[in-house]
């Protein structure tokens, strides 16, 4: 399951975080995921469930998901507008293809609570 790596390549991360801010414990993380990033959050907190009991600064941490739209900006008339399916659509103003993805690629660590 590709979420699991990406699971343990964030409590890498989480763990510099925690290290950096001399922590005793992540208590909250935030992530911000975006639709077209091919994350199913639902499996990507499964996998972090599953691995943060191997990382004691991690075990007791509650994570929550923003899921990010997908944003696209037309060229010709410079609309910006959300778009739930992700077949190739046209500018909902001038009918444009010239779209650029504004976002929805997003797949960071948002917010981290921690204990000192
Ligand atoms: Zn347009």
């Amino acid at each position: 399951m590709h979420e699991v790596s990406i699971a343990l390549g964030m409590a890498e991360e989480l763990m510099r975080i925690a290290r950096d801010n001399q922590a005793r414990k992540i208590t909250h993380i935030k992530l911000k995921i975006g639709k077209m990033s091919g994350i199913v959050t639902d499996s990507l907190i499964f996998a972090f469930d599953a691995i943060k009991s191997d990382y004691p600064l991690l075990s007791s941490a509650l994570i929550s998901i923003e899921e990010v739209p997908l944003v696209f900006k037309c060229s010709q008339c410079g609309e910006n507008f959300e778009e739930d399916n992700l077949s190739f659509s046209s500018c909902p103003e001038c009918k444009s293809y010239s779209l650029k993805l504004v976002s929805g690629e997003e797949q960071h660590i948002e917010n981290v609570e921690v204990e000192v």
